[in-house]
């Protein structure tokens, strides 16, 4: 496997205290700003759940969750859900796109869907413990991303612009369905033949005990995943996911990392978060 060194993707965005309130004074824009007007060619793929909860909740129809009998947890996509989550998700693509441009980067904002860039397979029936017993609720509008049109993504980059990608695909069928924003980002990554994919969030790394800020592991080898599988709660079970894909894929390294650090790009990349895959020395827990 060769790598295009020249590609960096990144994931950010999604849960309340990741992205910055204010994107003009957005470190993580700067650093990739940055990066791009080198010469670097960069994708921003991002999420949204905080976004797409409080609209959610400013139209009257808040957001539900489901937990499967595996213990995951995702939001209930009926239509309704599908539409909220589609204008959250364009409203804040639109953000990160203006904020690029401010800052004289030319940024195109799209979603997975446009021009067949991403697709995946649609799960219209999902199973969820409900009152400690397993129902199926149907008319889900969710799914896993499979393919990414590497060619799209690589004339984009060829064009000089930074690709926004919303997490948003196509269904096998062509249907519009939502996707993990993290899983999405490895799939990204391994299409554009990233040797990093940088995941920022609005935790130091990894923690093993997730109440205690202090306890962040510095790197899980392909071998220590199932470490990371019994540390991760919650939402961060689907970055472990994430980046376990992204290597299966191709990535050499997943880099996740504080979104909320002064340089958290070079920081993650430099491994202060935790490092997924990458040969990197374990640095002070
Ligand atoms: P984002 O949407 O910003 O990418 P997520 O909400 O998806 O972030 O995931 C980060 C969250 O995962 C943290 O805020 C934390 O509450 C939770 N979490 C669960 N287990 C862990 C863990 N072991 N280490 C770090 N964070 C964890």
């Amino acid at each position: 496997m060769t790598f295009d060194t020249s590609v960096l993707t990144v994931k950010w965005g999604g849960a309340a205290g990741s992205l910055d309130a204010d994107l003009s004074q957005s470190a993580v824009l700067d650093e990739l700003a940055e990066r791009h007007l080198a010469g670097e060619r960069c994708v921003l793929v991002h999420g949204g759940s905080d976004d797409v909860n409080r609209l959610q909740e400013r139209l009257g129809t808040p957001p539900e969750f489901l937990t499967s009998p595996s213990g995951q947890v995702s939001r209930r996509t009926d239509r309704e859900a599908l539409e909220a989550f589609t204008m959250a998700t364009a409203w804040l693509n639109r953000r990160l796109v203006e904020a690029l441009h401010l800052r004289g980067v030319s940024g195109l904002g799209l979603s997975g869907l446009d021009g067949g860039l991403v697709r995946g397979r649609r799960k219209p029936n999902v199973r969820a413990v409900v009152n400690g017993r397993v129902r199926v609720v149907r008319d889900e509008w969710t799914g896993r991303p499979e393919q990414v049109d590497g060619q799209l993504l690589g004339g984009l980059l060829d064009a000089g612009r930074l690709p926004v990608i919303a997490p948003l695909i196509g269904s096998e069928a062509g249907e519009l369905i939502t996707v993990d924003a993290d899983r999405l980002a490895a799939r990204v990554a391994a299409a554009a033949g990233s040797r990093d994919l940088v995941i920022l969030s609005n935790v130091p790394g990894l923690l093993a005990d997730v109440n205690d800020p202090n306890s962040r592991i510095a790197s899980i080898t392909p071998a220590d995943f199932p470490r990371a599988e019994a540390a991760a709660e919650g939402r961060m079970r689907k970055k472990v996911l994430g980046a376990r894909e992204a290597l299966d894929a191709g990535v050499a390294r997943v880099c996740l990392g504080d979104a909320s650090s002064a340089a958290p790009l070079a920081g993650a990349l430099a491994g202060l978060g935790t490092v997924f895959g990458g040969l990197v020395e374990e640095v002070a827990r």
